[in-house]
């Protein structure tokens, strides 16, 4: 590419309204632009370098065996009767996926299966500050793996993990691999404190997991005897803190009690936790099977019987009740009494009222216990750039996915998906390879390889070796960006650093007469004269 030629504008100063430095420098280099808030443009050398980071995503998943296939970027209205639905764009291809595997994945002979596809990507998480960090749209490559049984699925993806792995590593960027659920679910997270994905780790074991997937272990057994129920008057008590107050206890020896009800059933859920803990929304959903649920209506809350703010499951038979392991484990807690004004002191569960489900129901804070060792946890922040997860064709609603085995039995297809944000995972490269002078890109996503120079053009022998140097460089396989402006020196350097290009070569006529060409590498180092032979092994390093 020549500059001369090349769409390509840099900046002074970025652009107001991005916070994040790499992202600045991303507009300042005239890598990107942004049309409109949170949705971001790459302009040529950009998207070149983003290509080059697709292609090694692309490769990792080839030598896993991965093959290429293009789902829909979109989803139809499912049925006759929702003319006038619109179609969904930006929705994730697992049901294209699925649907493809059910139709054409009959025998045991055809799997394991392993493709990939790159899909576009609606984020619930726009962040207009954070650039392609939070754009509202992004770009995302997406493994579907098949596979016979969840051992072979869970073997796919630890190979795939491990090759990912190293792929970030040898970018130099580093990822947090966060417990996201079941079976080894995982997120990946470049850690920051703008990032819209919480999270828990522990020093102590290296523990690391969101916080819906972080099991707090349960607390040792109250082993108190259990007291006589005593009814006691409590008017205006209807949240844990005024309770305990009025009562003068601490909300730890009180019961949270709270009402939902699942929208597809009607049925009422009675969740009780420790009234001082809260109930995770996502751990819920989980123990009741994924199902949409909303808070209970007061009308709702009356109709099974209770009071809204003096609830409880005592006596209440048209609920499920859903209990955290922290009301197991306690003795003689305060709970409501299904009646205004009052509440029930020594409730113990079992004698006072039974369980449907025991689960973990906790949100998780900082200083909980690590589930790997039980030292205190801390709490960070970062950016999703990739996620990992595998269903079984009934979880998936799917029960037609299946094959038949070797006995001739049908036996259901499981999934493996693992997803990686493109658009994520190079503005986060650029956060992570920078100075103050501009970015540092690593060799295989740089936009260019070799950023080349030439000062006084109008001196033949310059123009000449540059001319020639631009053409060897790319007859050997380099990306370059030649900088062939009438621009003084210190504008084209200045240029170059904020672009960073992993090498820049001068030819100047001062080089030429001290022997050859002027290199410089990005990362640091003095600028060094090395002779036009004597180049090949100075970028070979480039193209390994
Ligand atoms: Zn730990």
């Amino acid at each position: 590419m020549r500059a001369t030629k090349l769409f390509w504008n840099t900046l002074r100063q970025a652009p107001a309204g991005v916070d994040l430095p790499g992202q600045q420098l991303l507009l300042r280099a005239g890598l990107m632009r942004s049309p409109a808030p949170s949705v971001w443009t790459l302009l040529p050398l950009g998207q070149q370098g983003w290509e080059r980071l697709l292609a090694c995503t692309v490769q990792v998943a080839r030598d896993a065996g991965a093959q290429p296939v293009s789902f829909p970027w979109a989803r139809p209205p499912e049925s006759e009767s929702g003319r006038g639905a619109r179609w969904r764009f930006g929705e994730p291809a697992g049901w294209a996926a699925w649907d493809t595997a059910a139709r054409e994945l009959r025998s045991y002979r055809q799997l394991p299966q392993l493709w990939y596809a790159v899909q576009p990507h609606m984020s619930a998480h726009a962040n207009t500050r954070a650039g392609l960090l939070g754009g509202a749209l992004g770009r995302r490559l997406e493994l579907f793996g098949l596979y016979p049984t969840l051992k072979e699925a869970q073997a796919g993806q630890q190979a795939l993990t491990a090759a990912y792995s190293g792929l970030w590593n040898r970018l130099e960027l580093p990822l947090v691999a966060a417990a996201a659920g079941p079976r080894e679910a995982a997120a990946w997270l470049w850690e920051h404190p703008d990032g819209e994905t919480a999270f828990f780790r522990c020093a102590h074991c290296g523990y690391a997991g969101l916080p819906a997937a972080t099991e707090v272990p349960p607390p040792s057994q109250d082993t108190a005897p259990m007291l006589p129920m005593e009814e006691v008057e409590t008017p205006d008590c209807t949240t844990i803190a005024g309770l305990a107050d009025f009562l003068g206890i601490s909300p730890a020896q009180t019961m949270k009690v709270v009402f939902y009800t699942l929208e597809q059933e009607n049925q009422v859920i009675c969740a009780v936790i420790r009234g001082d803990l809260n109930i995770d929304e996502q751990k819920l959903a989980r123990a009741v099977g994924n199902k949409p649920f909303r808070p209970s209506t007061d009308s709702e809350v009356r109709w099974i019987g209770s009071v809204p703010g003096y609830g409880s499951p005592i006596g209440l038979t048209r609920v499920q009740v859903l209990a955290d392991p922290s009301v197991i484990s306690a003795r003689n807690l305060v709970a409501g009494a299904n009646k205004e004004p009052f509440h029930i002191r020594n409730v113990n569960v079992g004698r006072d009222f039974f369980v449907h489900q025991v689960v973990d129901l906790r949100a998780v804070r900082a200083g909980d216990p690590c589930p790997g060792c039980g030292e205190p946890l801390a709490e960070g922040y970062g950016f999703a750039l990739g996620e990992s997860m595998m269903h079984t064709a009934d979880e998936a609603g799917i029960p037609e996915a299946r094959y038949l085995d070797q006995a001739g039995q049908p036996q259901p297809l499981v999934m493996l998906n693992m997803v990686w944000d493109l658009d994520r995972a190079w503005g986060a490269l650029a956060e992570v390879h920078r100075d103050e002078n501009g970015l540092r890109w690593p060799a295989p996503v740089a936009p260019v390889h070799v950023h080349l120079v030439a000062i006084k053009l109008d001196v033949p022998e310059v123009a000449q070796t540059a001319e020639r140097l631009y053409e060897r460089l790319q007859a050997a396989g380099l990306c370059v960006l030649y900088d062939d402006r009438d621009e003084r020196p210190g504008v084209a350097f200045k240029d170059a650093d904020l672009l960073g290009a992993p090498l820049r070569l001068t030819v100047s006529p001062r080089a030429l007469e001290a022997g050859g060409i002027e290199a410089k590498w990005r990362t640091g180092g003095e600028p060094q004269v090395v002779p036009e032979d004597a180049l090949a092994s100075l970028v070979a390093p480039l193209l390994s």
